[in-house]
């Protein structure tokens, strides 16, 4: 069965390019990074190279890259240090973050007792700067963590507002910009940002590996001990293919970044055109979304509700939930439970994805499936 691929924000599918280049660095760079004799130092030139080719895409120093499995354990790293080496004792963040942010937070405040914000959300899914300056006024060493792109609306916040912001109370900014890398240019000598952290299984890299911004001058601790990799800050040799091959997606990324944005951009806007004329009720969760991002609540019948992803799942279709009450079997999601109103709520929200393998025919395709349900 032909597969129709609308969830490119849970993850992508790898580019080719970089595949060979995986299978080039696992083939014949089999050397432990580590090691001193030349297999050793030629592997440790593809980390490094692949360090440089990363920074120049974010405007930063190789230096300031540190390599890690994920961004899940990059955001973990980087908000324990805050906590036990800073003496950070409160962190601002939002209800809307992912759950690699929300869980450490939790465990974090559990842990040491720390204080956590929440700024307030706005009903179109945006952050209300202002009660971020107002919870600013109160002095205590705080971070702030807030993302970039929300992987399920897409709303978009803005970096430069928040990091300006953070820069002038003195204060530190952690911002995920998972959904972002690869997709929207970041400049970091534009923006005041501490800590950003990324995941190459989002921009057509392979899973298993991110890495972390961390801004020069600042010195975290290790949460993992060992040896001495990635300045002894993420201890554990290093994964060669995996670095090599996000280096090359991230490269490919933003050398493509105009012309499939364009692309993706009319896809979008096909899709919810398409809807709207289909199901004349529709709506778009959020305002100011990403390009690649649309979640839209659907005008369906409770009974309806419970079978939509089954039934496009059987025809191959693969879209993410964006919420269901369905029969109160599964929980709402956490980020349009923020936003969204009782009735809305009900409804079943979808999340649609969209990347520049996709095309018009498979968004004909989806909305034909959706209105046989
Ligand atoms: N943050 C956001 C916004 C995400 O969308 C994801 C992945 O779903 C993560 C963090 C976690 O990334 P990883 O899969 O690298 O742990």
């Amino acid at each position: 069965m032909k597969k129709i691929y609308l969830d490119n924000a849970a993850t992508t599918p790898i580019r080719q390019e970089v595949i060979d280049e995986m299978v080039h660095v696992m083939q014949s760079e089999y050397g432990n990074p580590s090691s001193t004799h030349s297999i050793g130092r030629s592997a440790k030139a593809i980390v490094e190279t692949a360090r440089k080719l990363i920074a120049k895409q974010l405007n930063c120093n190789a230096q300031e890259i540190i390599f890690t499995s994920s961004a899940t354990e990059a955001t973990n790293w980087i908000l324990r240090s805050a906590v036990c080496h800073f003496e950070v004792k409160r962190i601002i963040t939002s209800k809307i973050e992912h759950h690699a942010t929300l869980y450490t937070i939790l465990a974090l405040e559990k842990e040491f007792n720390i204080k956590v914000d929440y700024i307030n959300i706005l009903p179109n899914g945006g952050l209300d700067y202002s009660h971020l300056e107002e919870l600013l006024a109160t002095e205590v060493k705080t971070l702030v963590s807030l993302m970039h792109v929300n992987n399920e609306t897409g709303v978009i916040n803005d970096c430069k507002i928040i990091a300006d912001v953070c820069h002038k109370n003195k204060v530190l900014f952690h911002c995920d910009t998972v959904q972002s890398i690869g997709k929207a240019t970041i400049d970091l000598q534009q923006n005041p940002i501490d800590f950003l952290v990324a995941s190459a299984h989002k921009f057509h890299g392979p899973k298993g590996v991110g890495f972390a911004y961390v801004k020069k001058g600042i010195v975290l601790q290790p949460i993992l001990f060992g040896g001495e990799q990635e300045k002894g800050w993420r201890a554990g040799t290093e994964s060669v293919h995996q670095i090599a091959g996000m280096a090359k997606a991230l490269e490919l990324a933003y050398q493509h970044l105009n012309e499939e944005e364009k692309y993706i951009l009319d896809l979008k806007e096909y899709c919810f055109s398409n809807l709207k004329a289909a199901f004349p009720d529709v709506k778009i969760n959020g305002e100011n979304t990403f390009y690649n991002i649309l979640n839209v609540v659907l005008p369906f019948s409770e009974e309806k509700t419970a079978m939509i992803l089954f039934n496009l799942d059987m025809k191959g279709i693969a879209v993410s939930r964006g919420s269901a009450c369905q029969s109160g079997s599964i929980k709402p999601s956490h980020v349009l439970a923020e936003m969204l109103n009782e009735d809305d709520l009900k409804k079943p929200s979808l999340r649609i994805s969209f990347s520049h393998y996709n095309s018009k025919e498979e968004i004909d395709e989806f909305i034909t499936a959706l209105k046989m349900i």
